[in-house]
C-alpha cells in the first residue's frame, strides 16, 4: 500500500477537562489532533479546568503522564483556562456592552418548571431549550437584583445577536461546508452562575488566542460547532476550519464517558498494555 505522506502544517489542541482518568476515547482524541497538526505543524494541550469544583490536580498530572506514554508532546507549559478568566470576563463585557446578553435568575428548577407548564419544550442538542423567562425581565429590575446579589447567569439572546448577521459558513474536513445555526441552542449560557464563563465561551477565545487552525474533536460536540462559529462572529475571532472525529463505544455500543467508569489508559498501563496494543484497540493508524 503506497501512503501520501502528510505535508500540511496546522496548529491543533487536544483541550480534556481534568475531572477524571483519560480513557481510550480521550486516546483518540489526542492522537487525532496530534495526527492533524501535521508533521510540522503545532500540537498543543490545553487544560479546561474553568469549574474548579469539578477539576482536580492529580488528574492533570494523570493527562501528562498518560498522554507522553502514547508518545505525545506539546510546548511546555500548556495553558490552563483557569489562569485565563480575565480574559473571558473582558469578552462577556464586550457581548454584555452590545446589549447581547442577559442576566438570569433561574434555578434549574425553575427552567424545569417552566418547561412542564409549557404547551411545547422545543428540544436542543443538550436538552430542552431555555424557555426564555429572564429575555423578558425589564432592565431595572435585573439591575435591581444583581446589585441585591441574587445569583445569576449570562445568557446570549441569540435571535438578537442573529439579527442583522450574514450567513455564517463553517467546514468540517470530514461532512464538508455547513451554514451556522446557533439557534438550536436558544439563549444559551456564556457565564454561569457558579463559574464567570461557559466552555463555549473559553473554547473560542481560546482556540482563537492560540492560534488554533483546525479544531479536532469527537463527533459529540460537532452541533456545539455551530454555536462557536456565531461566538467567533460575534468576538471579530478568526474563523478555523474543523474536524470531528468518530467515538469509540463500548461493547454495548454506548460512547465511552468517565461517568460510565470506563477503564482508564491508566488501568490499562496498570495491567501491562502497551501503547501499541491501546492504538490497535481504537483502530489508530499513526498515518
Ligand atoms: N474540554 C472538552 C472536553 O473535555 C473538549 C473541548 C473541545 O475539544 O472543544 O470534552
Amino acid at each position: 500500500m503506497t501512503v501520501t505522506p502528510r505535508t500540511h502544517a496546522e496548529t491543533t489542541r487536544f483541550a480534556p477537562s481534568p475531572t477524571g482518568r483519560l480513557h481510550l476515547g480521550h486516546a483518540l482524541s489526542a492522537l487525532f489532533a496530534a495526527r492533524e497538526a501535521g508533521p510540522s505543524g503545532t500540537f498543543l494541550l490545553r487544560i479546561e479546568d474553568i469549574d474548579a469544583g469539578r477539576c482536580r490536580e492529580p488528574f492533570i498530572k494523570g493527562i501528562y503522564e498518560d498522554l507522553r506514554w502514547l508518545g505525545l508532546s506539546w510546548p511546555e507549559p500548556p495553558w490552563r483556562q483557569s489562569a485565563r478568566m480575565a480574559v473571558y470576563a473582558r469578552a462577556l463585557d464586550e457581548l454584555k456592552a452590545r446589549g447581547l446578553l442577559y442576566p438570569c435568575f433561574c434555578s434549574r428548577g425553575d427552567i424545569a418548571r417552566e418547561i412542564a407548564a409549557a404547551a411545547a419544550a422545543p428540544q436542543g442538542p443538550d436538552g430542552p431549550l431555555y424557555p426564555g423567562t429572564c429575555r423578558a425581565l425589564p432592565t431595572e429590575e435585573a439591575a435591581r437584583r444583581i446589585a441585591a446579589g441574587h445569583p445569576h447567569a449570562w445568557r446570549l439572546n441569540v435571535g438578537k445577536a442573529l439579527t442583522g448577521a450574514p450567513p455564517l459558513a463553517w467546514t468540517d474536513r470530514a461532512r464538508g461546508k455547513r451554514t451556522a445555526t446557533p439557534e438550536i441552542f436558544g439563549d444559551v449560557v456564556l457565564a454561569r452562575r457558579d463559574v464567570p464563563a461557559s466552555y463555549h465561551l473559553a473554547v473560542v477565545v481560546d482556540d482563537a488566542a492560540q492560534g488554533v487552525t483546525c479544531v479536532t474533536r469527537g463527533e459529540d460536540l460537532f452541533a456545539a460547532s455551530h454555536l462557536h462559529r456565531l461566538l467567533q462572529y460575534l468576538l471579530g475571532l478568526p474563523t478555523p476550519e474543523w474536524h470531528h472525529h468518530r467515538l469509540i463505544a463500548d461493547a454495548e455500543g454506548k460512547r465511552l464517558a468517565k461517568r460510565d467508569h470506563a477503564p482508564t489508559l491508566a488501568a490499562l498501563r496498570e495491567a501491562g498494555a502497551t501503547p501499541e496494543e491501546v492504538k490497535a484497540a481504537i483502530g489508530w493508524n499513526d498515518r
